[in-house]
């Protein structure tokens, strides 16, 4: 499905400084030759390269910086189908050297076809060899004319400094919380807990947000990690065990009821600190937390997170899953009032 009117500027929330450099740069046609436009994942820095490349191509760029979305070069852009825009791609699991040599080196010293700027977009920038970082090296330091190179990358540290020294750096900030949950809201019509629940989740990513509040499977793991908690409060050892069992059966989804299980407790806390629900983020649980916030000290709950966090970062190692929730449940339960 093409949407012909997804790559504006005005379209890309936060990042207001550097939307208004693109802008200027393409509006007086005073582009870098390379930039590297650096985020995790989600954060929008496809969208943000997409829209500065039409803004560069567009025949009848407006008086603020906007492409005009209705040439054919914005057209193109949009479809991704755009003659003077070449995206670069790994052939493997990282981007070697002959694929920098067949996709750009090879193709920058043509002039462009159709509109005034021949741009290279290179996806994963960051996973680069070193040969294919020194071959890109040498077309960045004398780029043809009218060349525009943009680098995708998350962690930009990986590149050499030779290339680095030669590039434009964009880091894309993480959004807040309430950012992408007003967004949520106003553009896509998601109802007030759901937007809070996913944004608090997303990490400053709004296409993580976006991708969460249309996963009806994120809503029910929610549910699901809500109730072991709920039944871990009255349980007793066997049905501690029993809890454990739970969470293996469903291994796959324990990052994502750990996450849950941490941001409740943490709304327990809150709670418990302020007595309102202002810094909670899942409202819709109130009673809940509420009695949970009857059933533990401020010190369990430190302890309960700690616990939670622990279990987390144990996992990303090659730990015995099985004992490390076991860990993190008798952790939870091991002071109860
Ligand atoms: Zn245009």
């Amino acid at each position: 499905m093409t949407d012909y009117n997804k790559y504006f500027f005005k379209n890309i929330i936060g990042n207001d400084e550097l939307k208004k450099n693109l802008r200027s740069a393409a509006l007086y046609s005073r582009p870098s030759h390379s930039y590297i436009f650096n985020a995790p994942g989600g954060m929008g820095k496809h969208t943000a390269a997409l829209t500065f490349a039409k803004s560069l191509q567009c025949e009848n760029i407006t008086q603020s910086g906007e492409p005009c979305g209705k040439c054919s070069s914005c057209i193109g852009v949009e479809s991704e189908n755009n003659p003077d825009m070449i995206f670069v791609k790994a052939t493997k699991k990282t981007i070697g050297i002959d694929d920098i040599r067949e996709q750009v080196v090879n193709k920058a010293g043509i002039k462009s076809f159709k509109y005034r700027y021949k741009i290279f977009i290179i996806e994963n920038a960051d996973t680069m060899t070193v040969a294919a970082q020194n071959a890109l090296l040498k077309t960045i330091e004398e780029p043809p004319e009218n060349c525009v190179f943009i680098m995708l990358s998350e962690n930009y540290e990986r590149f050499l400094p030779t290339v680095l020294s030669r590039c434009v750096l964009i880091k894309l900030m993480p959004l807040g919380e309430t950012v992408i949950s007003s967004y949520l809201q106003n553009k896509c019509g998601i109802e007030a807990s759901r937007a809070d629940i996913c944004s608090s989740f997303a990490r400053g990513s709004l296409g993580k947000a976006l991708q969460l509040a249309d996963s009806e499977e994120f809503i029910t793991s929610r549910e699901y990690a809500l109730s072991l908690i709920f039944e871990l409060n009255k349980s007793d050892l066997i049905g501690m065990y029993e809890t454990a069992d739970k969470f293996e059966e469903n291994k796959d989804k324990t990052e994502i009821y750990l996450d849950m299980m941490y941001l409740f407790y943490r709304d327990v806390l809150m709670y418990k600190n302020f007595g309102n629900d202002r810094f909670i983020t899942g409202k819709d649980k109130m009673a809940q937390i509420r009695m949970a916030a009857n059933m533990y000290e401020k010190r369990d709950l430190f302890r309960i997170l700690d616990a939670v966090s622990a279990a987390m970062t144990a996992l990303t190692r090659n730990v015995n899953y099985k004992m490390t929730i076991e860990n993190m449940i008798f952790k939870i339960k091991e002071k109860k009032k």
